[in-house]
Formats: structure tokens, sequence, C-alpha cells
């Protein structure tokens, strides 16, 4: 039986942070402020996939008071919800996402963030896209490369 999940995230950029998205370390003068990495695309797709699989969500499998997940590389958290996801007896047919960033660009990393998050979820290149917006200046902290939002959308069967 197929299965649709939905995701969404939003973490404050700030100076003195690294910036991963997607497991990609991208450029930055600013990084996500996060309890773990702050990979905010990660976590929209952990979020779809566990939406999707009746799974709850991120935030009560793996808790941001958690000691254990402080400074926690993302694609870790990620491995631990595909894996739960497979024990439901799901597979992932595809994972759609789409990040909200002001600046940097994000485009000479989309290849390489499909490339990795594909591996990641045992998935086909194309079957994991990635489109790269800003927000036009607009969207109070978003619009002035203060924060980042990361939408996520999947098919499981
Ligand atoms: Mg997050």
């Amino acid at each position: 039986m197929n299965r649709i999940g939905t995701g969404w995230d939003i973490h404050k950029l700030a100076e003195g942070r690294d910036l991963i998205l997607g497991g990609v370390r991208i450029d930055s003068s600013k990084g996500c402020v996060g309890h773990s990495d702050g990979d905010a695309l990660i976590h929209a797709v952990i979020d779809s996939l566990l939406g999707a699989a009746g799974l709850d969500d991120i935030g009560t499998l793996f808790p941001d008071n958690d000691p254990a997940y402080k400074d926690i590389d993302s694609t870790v958290l990620l491995m631990k919800a595909v894996s739960l996801v497979r024990s439901k007896g799901f597979s992932i047919v595809n994972v759609d996402t789409t990040v909200i960033l002001q600046s940097p660009k994000l485009g000479p990393y989309k290849k390489a963030i499909r490339e990795r998050m594909s591996e990641l979820l045992g998935i086909p290149f194309d079957c994991f896209d990635v489109k790269a917006k800003t927000a036009e200046h607009m969207l109070g902290e978003l619009g002035t490369a203060d924060a980042v939002v990361c939408q996520a959308a999947c098919l499981l069967n």
C-alpha cells in the first residue's frame, strides 16, 4: 500500500556554525543553530518518512533535550529513521524536497546533496530531488539569510 508523508523544519542561522544540508557541507559564513548538527533538510526528510509510516515525529523519537543527540550527525538520525520505516515493512519510493535559503545559493551543491541523500536512503539518484529557492528578501529572518526552511514529501510502499 502506498503511503505519503510530509515534513517541514526551520533553523536559525548564525556565525560560527557549519551549514550542513542533506549531509553536505555548504561553504557559508553562517550555519544552522541546533541541538544536533542542525541539518534542517535531513530533519524534514526524517519527519516525512516517519509521518508516512505512522511513526510519530522526529522530536518524539530523538528529543532535543537528550544529551545523546547533542551535536549529532543528522545522517545517523536519518539512518535510524530509515531502519524503523523498513522494519514496518515499507520501502522508500521517492523523496522530494525544497530548501528556502536566501544565501548562499544552493545550486552548486544540489547534485552532491542528491547523491548523498539517495545513497543514504538506498534509492536511485533520480528518486531524491531538491529544489533551491530564496525568500526573495521577504519573510523576516528567511529573507535576511538568518534562517533556513526545508520541506519534504515522500512516498513509501
Ligand atoms: Mg531540526
